[in-house]
């Protein structure tokens, strides 16, 4: 007799301790909540969304002991001891001596910019991320793209979309001179790529270049345990390391990191910018001073800080991180089943819809992505974030829009909050909005900010 094999699921390492009742609406509120919102996701209340998966950002589940660590916050305006815990942990997880807290991840791109950039100097980067580029450009910087062509081809394949091109940046340094590139800026998993590593291989190799033109390199660290993840599971040599190994082995190749603690740390709020650098911590250490708070607190309550340095624990231990990444997975293989077009591989946090394939009827000036987004939020209640066009906003100094290869849609995994029967509703709702796509007709942009339009940007339906 055949031996029957029987398949091994693996499930979250937690159970719920405490509930959060979410609203149930119909298709007529939803179109009203939308036109109020000028079809922007941004812009919806957010009791009046089902399952909410705009952003990663700030939306985790902390564990009982980061609750329990809420309630030994020292607020002292000095030298809090929570200051103390959470140095320690970024020193012991991240390796970097110095350490100054911020109130969130951009404030800390705020003042590095401010620090090492000079008005006419480049930032090459493995794409842009929104606030990254808007404070490289703000300081005078022009930000350059070198990530590898692969990562602009949503359907490519490739195991390490984030890599940086090292041609790309030869390329770059040949034609205005290392003297002009303050650092080279890697982030990992890369957002607008689809939430794409980079391999190790590719570190050390932009990292011997750098080293070779006296450039320094720095990371943009929010997510730093999911590219870990993926060089354990993607990059032969790494299978048996953990991934606080590989996360610190990492760090080690970059003069200094900045981390929104909004993601990776899984807390509500919190940043903050380490490095070996020792002028460049005396600057920031200096600068948080204007811009956030003291050196000991950076806009952050002690509270806050002690519920980073646990998540820091929590974060490297690889059943969490499984867990998030296979949930993502999980979610990307009911698509499939749908035919609906994707991104691949699927990302570290996030699943994202090629709006392009998606709406093939509708060109870029109608907003596909927009218009795709704003859709699945009236048939569900489910809300996703454009990542196209409107996101990438207008050229610093043409002023003229920017016409991204990639058209997305992302739906983001908040971490520890969402149960697989979530998953398979918005998956069905998803698959109702492709069954009816062609009668969808685009948007209208009717109000647009000057910054980072896709926050506040307003719509209407054509
Ligand atoms: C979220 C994020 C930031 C900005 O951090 P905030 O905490 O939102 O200010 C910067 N870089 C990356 C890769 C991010 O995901």
């Amino acid at each position: 007799m055949a031996k029957k094999i029987i398949k091994r699921s693996w499930a979250e390492p937690f159970k719920i301790k405490m509930v959060e009742p979410i609203k149930m609406t119909t298709r007529p509120y939803r179109e009203k909540c939308a036109k109020d919102a000028g079809y922007n996701t941004f812009l919806l209340k957010s009791d009046d969304v089902y399952i909410d998966l705009l952003t990663d950002s700030g939306t985790n589940a902390m564990s009982d002991y980061q609750w329990a660590g809420m309630m030994l916050g020292d607020e002292a305006y000095a030298g809090s001891k929570n200051f103390y815990h959470l140095w320690d942990n970024v020193k012991k997880y991240y390796g970097m001596p110095y350490f100054v807290p911020t109130h969130q991840g951009r404030a800390a791109e705020h003042i590095i910019s401010k620090i090492m950039i000079q008005p006419g100097d480049f930032i090459p980067g493995n794409m842009y991320f929104t606030t990254t580029r808007e404070h490289q450009e703000l300081a005078g910087g022009k930000f350059v793209d070198v990530i590898i062509d692969e990562a602009h081809d949503a359907q490519n394949t490739h195991p390490f979309k984030g890599n940086i091109d090292p041609k790309k940046l030869e390329d770059l340094i040949k034609k205005v001179g290392a003297k002009k590139i303050p650092y080279v800026s890697m982030a990992g998993p890369v957002n607008m790529a689809g939430g794409q590593p980079f391999s190790m291989a590719n570190l050390k190799e932009i990292y011997k270049l750098t080293q070779k033109h006296g450039i320094k390199l720095w990371f943009d660290a929010t997510r730093a345990t999911e590219n870990a993840y993926f060089i354990k599971v993607r990059e032969k040599g790494y299978e048996n390391k953990t991934i606080a190994q590989i996360l610190k082995e990492m760090c080690s190749y970059f003069d200094g990191l900045w981390v929104s603690a909004k993601k990776d740390l899984m807390v509500n709020i919190g940043g903050f910018l380490a490095t070996r650098n020792k002028h460049v911590y005396e600057e920031a250490r200096n600068m948080v001073v204007i811009y956030e708070g003291l050196h000991t607190y950076g806009g952050l309550a002690g509270r806050d800080m002690e519920a980073m340095a646990r998540g820091l624990e929590e974060m490297v231990e690889f059943d969490n991180i499984k867990a998030r990444i296979g949930q993502v997975e999980y979610c990307g293989k009911q698509l499939e089943k749908y035919n609906i077009p994707l991104v691949y591989p699927f990302g570290g946090h996030a699943i994202f819809l090629d709006a392009k394939k998606f709406l093939p009827h509708l060109k870029q000036d109608l907003f596909p992505a927009q218009t795709l987004a704003s859709e699945i939020y009236l048939d569900s209640g489910v809300r996703g974030m454009e990542r196209g066009i409107v996101s990438a906003g207008r050229d610093s100094q043409t002023g003229k829009n920017r016409y991204p290869k990639l058209e997305l849609v992302r739906l983001t995994f908040p971490r520890r909050v969402y149960t697989q029967a979530h998953i398979d509703v918005m998956v069905e709702s998803i698959a109702q909005v492709y069954e009816d796509r062609k009668k969808i007709k685009g948007l209208k942009m009717v109000f647009e900010p000057k910054h980072l339009r896709f926050f506040q940007a307003r719509f209407k339906k054509i």
